[in-house]
């Protein structure tokens, strides 16, 4: 409870992607975890284990639960109904649960189903997430088989970690559209910006990122946006935003969300060693093999198509793009009853300035990324929850 997928990991190798000092749970208190990670012999600057963080989000939870105002229900909800102005959620065990405000955390959504792996039978993880990736990566360890990660992004690190962590010695081949993988996290002189001097636009973001970049470090240059970044998404319209997630998204995934530097060491060196090649291409169709899958994929460039045998695939494509495409059953009801709407772009609900979703009805983190896109790390949604926490206060008078 509280620890999510991000946080519920027990592996060691699993590290947080941003600092230890920008972590704390808390909008009007930065330091609440360096005091925790500091107290484990940890460094402010450092990066902290995801595990240590999942406990201190326990701790806080364990506080919240010793006061009395908040209860917690281990089931999953799987319908939300509109009753005398408040809300009846319908729970797994046949339970319901009446509210006066809701608020949806129900974080990212489960990776989309690739097409090109629709027969390729059990040895293709749908799921990085799910238990049977858990036994995969196991079974990998024990058997040294060669294995297929689909993208390159943060999930395929953890998955990477995860497999050297568990012993795996075989091949990893780690594939995607451009082949592009997270950055290094490194220290650099800050150089902070004005929002009135940056341009209007796209693409002339695009431009003063790249002559900004030279000057003062791409480092420097795309951390500079940040405290803009809500203004700025707001400030394109609906076309240019399209065209970000199109074409630029995978550039600004990269350099904006890196990893700590210890983690990208060990990518190095499995790369150098040749455990892992990160490849540019397109997956063509996957069957089941012997033992695994075989699939045809191309690279880059090239012009024949290689096939190749695995004895498992990994879906590391990320989170759900397409809200529509939601396997959650309670997201599905709020959509299906016309509760909640897709927002412009289909990659969240549709929210106003308080995150308001509907009637008593709140969403948060990155169901609400169509609106701000920066909303999806812990700097940017304990603000949110701060922002929600006083809306449902000043609706409900309490
Ligand atoms: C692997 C990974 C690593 C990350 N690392 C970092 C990091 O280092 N720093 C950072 O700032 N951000 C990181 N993030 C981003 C992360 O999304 C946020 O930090 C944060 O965890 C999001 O919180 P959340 O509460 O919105 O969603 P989550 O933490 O995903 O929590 C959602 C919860 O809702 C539950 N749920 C969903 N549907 C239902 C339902 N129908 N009924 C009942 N319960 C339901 C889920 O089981 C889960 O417990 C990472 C994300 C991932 C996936």
């Amino acid at each position: 409870m509280g620890r999510g997928v991000a946080y519920s990991t027990t592996e060691p190798a699993h590290l947080l992607n941003v600092r230890a000092e920008g972590m704390s749970a808390w909008a009007g208190d930065p330091d609440s975890f360096t005091h925790r990670f500091e107290r484990e012999g940890g460094d402010r600057r450092g990066f902290a284990q995801r595990r240590l963080f999942g406990r201190y989000l326990g701790e806080i939870l364990d506080e919240a639960v010793a006061s009395g105002k908040t209860r917690l229900i281990h089931s999953g909800a799987v319908s939300a109904a509109c009753e005398d102005g408040g809300w009846v959620v319908r729970l797994d065990d046949g339970s319901a649960v009446a509210a006066d405000a809701l608020a949806l955390g129900v974080g990212n959504q489960e990776p989309e189903a690739l097409g090109a792996f629709g027969s390729a039978g059990g040895r293709f993880i749908r799921n990085p997430w799910a238990e049977d990736a858990r036994a995969a990566v196991a079974e990998l360890a024990a058997t040294g088989g060669t294995v297929l990660l689909v993208g390159t992004g943060l999930t395929m690190v953890d998955l990477v970690l995860s497999l050297d962590a568990a012993g795996h010695r075989g091949r990893i081949i780690a594939l995607s559209r451009r082949g592009l993988i997270p950055r290094s996290h490194a220290d650099f002189e800050p150089a902070p910006v004005e929002r009135a001097d940056l341009p209007q636009g796209l693409r002339g973001m695009l431009r003063w990122l790249r002559r900004r970049s030279a000057e003062v470090g791409w480092r420097a240059a795309v951390d500079s946006l940040r405290p803009h970044s809500h203004p700025l998404w707001q400030g394109l319209d609906g076309e240019e935003q399209r065209r970000f997630l199109r074409h630029a998204r995978p550039w600004w995934d990269v350099h904006r969300h890196r990893i700590a530097p210890e983690v990208a060491r060990t990518l190095h060196d499995m790369i150098a060693e040749g455990r892992l090649e990160i490849v540019a291409g397109r997956i063509i169709t996957a069957r089941p093999a012997p033992d695994g899958l075989e699939v045809d994929f191309r690279r880059r460039g090239a012009g024949a198509p290689t096939t190749e045998n695995f004895a498992y695939a990994f879906n590391c494509t990320g989170p759900l793009h397409s809200i529509a495409r939601t396997r959650d059953p309670l997201l599905r009801s709020l959509l299906d009853a016309g509760r909640v709407r897709a927002d412009h772009l289909g990659i969240g609900l549709e929210v106003d300035d308080e995150a308001r979703a509907g009637e008593r009805l709140w969403a948060l983190g990155p169901l609400t990324k169509g609106r701000y896109w920066e909303i999806i790390a812990v700097p940017d949604i304990r603000e949110q929850a701060a922002v929600v926490a006083d809306d449902i206060q000043r609706e409900l008078g309490a």
